[in-house]
C-alpha cells in the first residue's frame, strides 16, 4: 500500500510499504478514506520528537471502512464506516476505567519512568514515534487499529468524512480544552492559538455557554475564521500587547478562563523541548516570542482556570508560579481522552449544533502529502487544516 512516511527533519514521502495485518484478536484493519495533518504532526516534521525512524508511517487523525476484524471485535464488522480516536486505549485498565483514555496503562510498551520524567504520553498514539508505542499511522491506504472494540465509532451516512474526521482529535481536543474551563453563563474565555485546536476550543466554549470568546494569534486569515464562524473577538499579538488588550477588554479583571491551544510552539524553534539542559531551555524561553502559557497565566482573572491543550514535553521553565499561586488559579491539562467525547460530539454534529469542518482549508490526494505538510507548516495559501483523500 501507499503510506506517508517520516524521512528525516522536514521531509516526508509517500512510499510503498506492506499492508497491515491483524496481529491481535482485538485488532481491526481500516481502509482509510480521509486522514488529516495535525499541528502535532509538525512537531515530528520539525524533528523535535526523538525516536522517529526513517520510514515510520505518520498520521493519527483518520477514518474509513472496516475491512477485517479480529475474533474478539464484536461491535464492528467489515463494511462499517468508522472514525478512530488518536490515543490507543485498552478500555479496561484503571486509567481507562476512569475515562482517562490518553493515559491508558496498556497501550504503550515504552512508557517507563524515564519517559515519565521526559514527559510524553503514557498511552500509545498512532504514527507518533517509538516513544509512544511505535504504531504505524493513518496517513496511508490502510491502518491496523488495536483495541478496535473500544476506540472506533460508527459514523452515520448523513455525517460527511470532513466532519467525522474532526472527531479523531481536534474537535474532542478543543472541546476538552473548553470543558476544563468549567464555563458559567456570562463568562469570558480567551483562547491562545487560532489553529484547528484553538478554533474548535473557541467554538466549543460557545457551545458550553461562554458569553464572550477572545482568540489570540498572529495570522489574520485564521483570526478571520474565528470572527466569522464563532463571532469571536480577536487579538493579533504581532500588533498589540496581549495582556494590555485583554485587560482593556475585561475591565481590568482578565478572562474567566484562558485556554492554551499553542503548546511549546515551533515557529521560533523548540529544539530544546526534550532537552534536559535546563540552562539552555531558560535561555530559549528568554528569547522566545510571546509564550502562550505564560501569558495565559498572567492574563487570567484571580480564581480563574488555565486550560492547557497545547502540547508540551520535557521541562518548561519561566513558569510564573507567583502569579499562579497568589491569584488562586487552577490549571487543567492533558492529551485528549478522545474516546470520552466521540459519541456526544458526533450527536452535536448530527443535531446541527456545530459543523467542525469549517476549519478545513485544503483537500488533496494522499500522494500530495509532502505538499500538504509544507503549506501547513509554512501557513501558506491561508492553510488551516489539510485533509488527505485516499
Ligand atoms: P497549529 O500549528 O495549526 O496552530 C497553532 C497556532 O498557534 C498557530 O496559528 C500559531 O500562529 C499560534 N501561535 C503560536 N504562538 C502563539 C502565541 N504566543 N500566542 C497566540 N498564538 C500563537 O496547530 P493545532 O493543530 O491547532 O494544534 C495546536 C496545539 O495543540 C499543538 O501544540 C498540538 O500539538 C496540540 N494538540 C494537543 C492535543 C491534545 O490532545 N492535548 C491534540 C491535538 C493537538
Ligand atoms: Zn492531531
Ligand atoms: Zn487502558
Amino acid at each position: 500500500m501507499k503510506a506517508t512516511a517520516w524521512m528525516g527533519t522536514d521531509s516526508v514521502k509517500v512510499i510503498d510499504v506492506p499492508d497491515p495485518k491483524i496481529m491481535n484478536a482485538r485488532d481491526a484493519i481500516v481502509r482509510i478514506s480521509t486522514t488529516a495533518i495535525c499541528g502535532s504532526d509538525l512537531h515530528l516534521y520539525h524533528g523535535y520528537i526523538p525516536a522517529m525512524r526513517k520510514g515510520d508511517i505518520l498520521g493519527h487523525e483518520f477514518m474509513g471502512e472496516v475491512v477485517e476484524v479480529g475474533p474478539q471485535v464484536r461491535n464492528l464488522a467489515p463494511g462499517d464506516r468508522v472514525v478512530v480516536p488518536f490515543p490507543i486505549a485498552c478500555g479496561h485498565c484503571s486509567s481507562c476505567q476512569r475515562g482517562l483514555y490518553s493515559v491508558c496503562e496498556n497501550s504503550n510498551p515504552n512508557a517507563g519512568i524515564a519517559e515519565k520524567i521526559m514527559g510524553h504520553s503514557p498511552a500509545g498514539i498512532f504514527g507518533y514515534s517509538h516513544l509512544l508505542g511505535g504504531y504505524a499511522g493513518g496517513q496511508a491506504e490502510y491502518a491496523r487499529v488495536p483495541f478496535a472494540d473500544v476506540g472506533p465509532i460508527k459514523v452515520p451516512d448523513e455525517v460527511s468524512d470532513d466532519q467525522a474526521v474532526m472527531l479523531a482529535d481536534v474537535f474532542p481536543t478543543g472541546y476538552m480544552g473548553a470543558e476544563m474551563c468549567d464555563i458559567k453563563p456570562g463568562q469570558v474565555i480567551a483562547v491562545w492559538g487560532a489553529g484547528p485546536v484553538g478554533l474548535l476550543a473557541a467554538a466549543s466554549a460557545r457551545l458550553l455557554g461562554a458569553e464572550r470568546v477572545i482568540v489570540i494569534d498572529r495570522f489574520p486569515y485564521r483570526l478571520r475564521l474565528a470572527e466569522e464562524h464563532i463571532d469571536a473577538e480577536t487579538i493579533n499579538y504581532d500588533d498589540v500587547d496581549v495582556l494590555d488588550a485583554l485587560n482593556a477588554m475585561t475591565a481590568g479583571r482578565g478572562p474567566d478562563a484562558c485556554i492554551d491551544a499553542v503548546g511549546l510552539e515551533g515557529h521560533h524553534g523548540n529544539a530544546a523541548m526534550y532537552a534536559y539542559d535546563r540552562a539552555k531551555q531558560a535561555a530559549r524561553v528568554e528569547t522566545e516570542r510571546p509564550f502562550a502559557l505564560r501569558q495565559a497565566i498572567l492574563a487570567c482573572r484571580s480564581g480563574g482556570v488555565v486550560s492547557v491543550v497545547g502540547a508540551y514535553g520535557g521541562f518548561v521553565d519561566k513558569f510564573p508560579m507567583g502569579a499562579f499561586m497568589n491569584r488562586s488559579l487552577v490549571m487543567r491539562t492533558g492529551q485528549c481522552h478522545v474516546q470520552r467525547y466521540t459519541r456526544p460530539l458526533l450527536e452535536r454534529i448530527q443535531r446541527g449544533e456545530i459543523d467542525p469542518s469549517f476549519i478545513v482549508s485544503h483537500r488533496m490526494p494522499l500522494r500530495d502529502a509532502p505538499k500538504g505538510y509544507k503549506i501547513f507548516q509554512k501557513k501558506q495559501d491561508d492553510c488551516t487544516k489539510v485533509l488527505l483523500k485516499v
